[in-house]
């Protein structure tokens, strides 16, 4: 059984796995899973027990994976009668259904949710010890609404990719579920759109397998390995990640981290991104600066829109 959410007991809301993960890499936030506790997200069924009958998460901490990470029940996780998180309802066809993400949100929020920490009440919620003090003057300002049903949107972009991408194999399943971005819904087969069809409708998540990664030390540039063709000429796609983007990221460390190993990786990787639109562009030759060719390339301007990842079956 997968959770579409878990109760963080830190933050006394109702994270997704995904929010999860984006905490623990966000250098600016005060936040580390393996401290937290989370617990059942049906109100009623964790007000039955105390805040030791967790979940465990998988998935939480890994800058690289290849599995659709969640929140699980540990074997000794309790639930009442009646509580949907309590199944260990396997698939039809037998396998785990661990293997793919099926909670679809409709709605990827472009701005980021901003997690917010309760000030401690003394005494309350049994022994397990409150935030410290200095995290105090965080407070909760986006909680989505409707407590008890399925959440609808996400702000953390891994959420839609990982629907697509460990769906890819279901294209009915992505040819009916709506995804809102902005004003704008369209269904997920149609938003995630190969890069070598990026002429066909700007405003897309582009996505395509790496051909290679310039790594220039402080910026790096994404090479496409399909190319574009205008006026049945071919040329080749590109996305650039400037010095001062990647300086400025909450998640710096774990950006790097990931970005140096897919320099060095023998594995196919692919790369989502959204927000800008690679567009033709004369650049100078490098063995012959009098001459220029064209590529279509773009910057990229938002680093949480974008991402790198294996993607086996996407081929
Ligand atoms: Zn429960």
């Amino acid at each position: 059984m997968k959770f579409d959410t878990a109760y963080s007991l830190s933050l006394d809301d109702k994270l997704s796995i995904y929010d999860v993960r984006d905490l623990n890499f966000d250098e600016t936030a005060d936040f580390d899973s393996d401290q937290d506790s989370f617990l059942c997200p049906n109100d009623q069924c964790r007000a039955a027990f105390d805040a030791s009958n967790a979940l465990s998460t998988f998935n939480a901490k890994n800058v690289n994976y290849l599995r659709t990470p969640h929140f699980k029940n540990k074997t000794s996780t309790r639930h009442i009668d009646g509580c949907r998180y309590a199944s260990t309802h396997k698939t039809a066809s037998g396998e785990s259904d661990d293997e793919r993400e099926d909670n679809f949100p409709s709605e990827w929020v472009l701005a980021r949710r901003q997690y917010v920490r309760k000030p401690p009440l003394a005494g309350t919620e049994g022994d397990i010890p409150k935030a410290p003090a200095k995290a105090s003057s965080l407070r909760v300002t986006a909680s989505p609404g409707n407590p008890d049903s399925t959440p609808d949107k996400t702000s953390v972009f891994a959420h839609p990719v990982e629907c697509f991408v460990s769906n890819i194999d279901d294209k009915d399943k992505l040819k009916s579920m709506p995804l809102k971005i902005g004003e704008h819904t369209a269904t997920y087969w149609t938003y995630f759109k190969k890069i070598e069809y990026l002429q066909d409708n700007k405003g897309l998540i582009y996505w395509g397998k790496i051909k290679a990664i310039k790594d220039y030390t402080s910026s790096f540039r994404i090479d496409f390995e399909k190319k574009v063709w205008l006026d049945k000429k071919p040329y080749s796609v590109n996305v650039y990640l400037s010095k001062k983007l990647i300086d400025n990221y909450r998640k710096r460390k774990a950006f790097l981290e990931q970005i140096k190993a897919a320099v060095d990786s023998e594995r196919a990787l692919y790369c989502f991104f959204y927000g800008v639109t690679p567009e033709l562009q004369q650049v100078p030759s490098k063995k012959n600066p009098e001459q220029t060719f064209g590529v279509f390339s773009a910057n990229i301007e938002n680093l949480d829109h974008l991402i790198i990842r294996e993607a086996p079956g996407l081929e």
